[in-house]
């Protein structure tokens, strides 16, 4: 089967389209950095697109009916989006899921210490990360520390022209004869991966005088303690904006792509969408990097718990209704697939691989080797794709995650399809993915985008 790249497709009305879509994904990438950070930016814009919060409307006990739009937020680091469709919620919704987490480094609950008068944070990274792509680079510090009294700082360090940034270092290449002979996993371990983040002493302090100056700030900038580190949650990102790339700027760097890129494009689909049939839904979950644990994670009940809540809101609730709700639904687990790149190419076997502008990239099966851990989307349900997108001009190919002995990886797809419902993995190719700076093509968010749109109306 012949593949094509799609960009020569375009009209100038396309091409207006697309950059428009891009423009506003640059701003995003570069105002959610977190996931607390993406539901903020999140549902700011479900507000102003007419969404009201589900959880006001339950403690109000007010009811729901066609046409409405709510979001519904768990922990300030998952949230979900529906909207309310004219056929019954029993038939089932259209659901596009993807996650907002991203790999990075945490920092450590007792972080802060101090060593040959240079003061550093201990960090424990987060995901699947190439440790030694760490290393001599700006880094910011997001996140948030919660007192004691219950108050909450947002922290932000290192995104402004002004704002300073961080870095971890490495050792200089004129000594590091002996480390450029360890394995790639060893030239730089977990616990090397510290921040350095000051270096110049407290006047009249005798022991550890650099670190005293850094809580020094710390108090005045945000009023906090040693000790609020541990009720903090601090992230440790590449600083810097998301950029176009290229000469002819046709693609994007930025952090985060992974899965931003579907998160963004799913978000927008959802916003665009009017007068439903069936009910969409937008998951724009946490924790994917890590397993999808926990109760921000989407094997956390949440989900099912905003369907029931919604069912109550309509008058029709009960425990059928919500499992017929869930068996009917079709879902697009949107995440990021391998994009071929030809640096790398023995990694990949080019038939069944994606490739950057060649457009929305589905995935039949996600796993590793012989498929293990794979969620295994129905012949049928791509033939329906297949139909839904060709009849509205979406152009799509379809991958696999490289080579089939030489790795693999997951999706939300599995949790979603133990309810029963069609799940297929569906998003955007990504060169570098978990790297600090991750490219994707500008011609497959746009596709991606209408994908989603053409999914959202006519699944
Ligand atoms: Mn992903
Ligand atoms: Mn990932």
């Amino acid at each position: 089967m012949e593949r094509k790249n799609i960009w020569n497709n375009y009209t100038e009305k396309d091409l207006k389209k697309l950059e428009k879509i891009c423009k506003k994904y640059l701003d995003f990438l570069s105002v959610g950095k977190t996931e607390r950070e993406c539901v903020r930016e999140i549902v700011r814009q479900a507000k102003e697109a007419g969404y009201q919060d589900l959880e006001e409307i339950v403690e109000k006990e007010e009811s729901l009916k066609v046409g409405d739009k709510v979001y519904y937020v768990c922990m300030k680091k998952t949230v979900a989006l529906f909207h309310i469709g004219e056929k019954p919620l029993e038939e089932g919704m259209n659901i596009l899921g993807a996650h907002i987490d991203s790999p990075r480094l945490d920092v450590k609950q007792n972080p802060l210490y101090e060593k040959a008068e240079m003061a550093y944070l201990d960090t424990h990274y987060y995901g699947g990360i190439k440790k030694y792509q760490w290393v001599s680079m700006p880094l910011a510090i997001h996140g948030v520390v919660v007192k004691k009294d219950g108050t909450a700082e947002t922290i932000c360090i290192g995104e402004k022209d002004s704002d300073p940034v961080f870095c971890v270092s490495d050792l200089l290449i004129h000594l590091a004869g002996e480390q450029m002979e360890k394995k790639a996993a060893k030239v730089v371990e977990g616990e090397k991966l510290d921040l350095l983040v000051g270096s110049m002493p407290l006047e009249d302090e005798e022991k550890d005088a650099v670190k005293a100056n850094v809580l020094k700030l710390l108090k005045k900038e945000y009023g906090m303690e040693e000790a609020d580190f541990i009720s903090a949650e601090l992230e440790i990102v590449p600083a810097g904006r998301a950029r176009e790339l290229g000469f002819d700027r046709s693609m994007i760097l930025s952090y985060g792509q992974d899965d931003r890129v579907c998160a963004y494009t799913s978000l927008d689909a959802m916003l665009e969408v009017d007068k439903l049939e069936k009910t969409a839904c937008c998951l724009l979950v946490d924790k994917e990097e890590v397993g999808s644990v926990g109760a921000t994670g989407m094997q956390s009940h949440f989900f099912e718990n905003a369907v029931a809540e919604i069912m109550n809101c309509m008058g029709n609730y009960s425990e059928l209704s919500l499992r017929r709700c869930l068996r009917n639904s079709r879902m697009l687990s949107s995440d990021v697939n391998a994009g071929y790149d030809p640096l790398y190419y023995t990694y990949f076997e080019k038939k069944n691989a994606s490739f950057c502008g060649y457009g929305v990239v589905f995935s039949k099966f996600t796993g590793s080797r012989g498929k293990s851990g794979s969620n295994d989307a129905n012949a049928e349900y791509l033939a329906a794709l297949r139909r839904m997108m060709d009849d509205n001009h979406v152009y799509y190919q379809t991958a696999e995650l490289g080579k089939v002995d030489v790795g693999g990886g997951g999706t939300i797809a599995y949790i979603l399809s133990l309810y029963g419902m069609e799940v297929i993995d569906c998003g955007v190719a990504v060169l570098s993915m978990h790297g600090p700076w991750e490219v994707t093509s500008k011609a497959d968010i746009y596709e991606t985008q209408k994908c989603y749109v053409t999914f959202l109306k006519n699944a």
